[in-house]
């Protein structure tokens, strides 16, 4: 992209899905991440990827954020390919981001309009007032000056939920948001993306805490590098599902308050209790 000229929108054909995946396959020399992945999200839909460690939920968003070239398939956009699309915004997980790099929660909403504005074009007074506008809506307006790396887990969350509404975006992918959040962020996260949805946002989150999937998302996906389920939570959330997912590595334990189900990919010493 050149970084003088101002980004051009890219085509939309809005009669194709939001996102549409046919035949993903990613390889990393001999490990297989992904095969044969084939989707389509409608608009505003809440979805939730679940599986166990390594299989394959990241690299997912990074195929479909177009910043991962898959070894075979195609993605789509409303159409068209990922790469350059100011419609999607990647929320990474959070031990990815420097947070001791020294800036405030208002430049960190801002850089979501980079993209409408270009590297070199100074903010207008309209940019300012979406940054502003976004963070009202996570409950962060309070926050504006703040250094980001003093916020909690859950502020920074909510500020890059700030930065893709700032951003526009129409499709926000979270990697992981929920984890080491307690749960009354956990909460205030899970309402935003309820927020988001209300306003035709298509969000998509990875996430270990089947809890709060049953009662949050449209539909949950079952990947173990290939799709193993698809659909409701009611529908893919079973004990026969989850233990082909996770090899029968999962325990599930049948409790007054419902199956709870312990996750063998977090080690020992900080198991998760999730209740199904
Ligand atoms: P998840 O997010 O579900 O834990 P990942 O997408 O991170 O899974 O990883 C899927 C598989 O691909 C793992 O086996 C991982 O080791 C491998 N992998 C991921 N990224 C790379 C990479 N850049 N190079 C080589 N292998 C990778
Ligand atoms: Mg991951």
């Amino acid at each position: 992209m050149n970084p003088f000229h101002k980004p051009k929108k890219h085509p939309h054909d809005i009669r194709q899905p939001i996102l549409a995946l046919r035949n993903i396959t990613v390889q990393f020399g001999q490990a297989l991440a992904l095969h044969m992945v084939s989707f389509q999200l409608q608009k505003a839909e809440r979805v939730a990827i679940v599986g166990p460690n390594g299989a394959g939920k990241s690299t997912l968003f990074n195929v479909i954020a177009g910043l991962l070239s898959p070894t075979d398939g195609e993605v789509k956009i409303y159409g068209h390919a990922p790469s350059h699309h100011t419609c999607i915004a990647y929320v990474p997980q959070r031990n990815e981001v420097d947070w001791q790099f020294p800036v405030n929660v208002a430049d960190v909403v801002m850089m979501g309009r980079v993209g409408r504005l270009g590297l070199f074009n100074r903010p207008k007074k309209a940019d300012w007032e979406y940054v502003y506008q976004s963070l009202d809506l996570v409950g962060m307006a309070n926050f504006a000056k703040r250094q980001i790396g003093e916020l909690s887990g859950g502020q920074q969350q909510r500020v890059f939920i700030a930065r893709a509404l700032a951003q526009e975006a129409e499709l926000v992918l979270m990697d992981e948001p929920l984890n080491g959040l307690d749960i009354n962020s956990q909460a205030d996260i899970l309402d935003i993306l309820k927020t988001l949805s209300q306003r035709e946002v298509t969000v998509m989150i990875t996430t270990h805490d089947l809890n709060a999937v049953v009662e949050n998302f449209d539909r949950v996906m079952l990947l173990n590098q290939r799709v193993l389920a698809f659909g409701s939570a009611e529908h893919v959330l079973t004990p026969i599902l989850l233990n082909q997912a996770y090899q029968g590595r999962m325990q599930l334990v049948k409790t007054k308050e419902g199956t709870i189900v312990i996750h063998p990919n977090l080690e020992n010493r900080h198991k998760r209790h999730t209740h199904v």
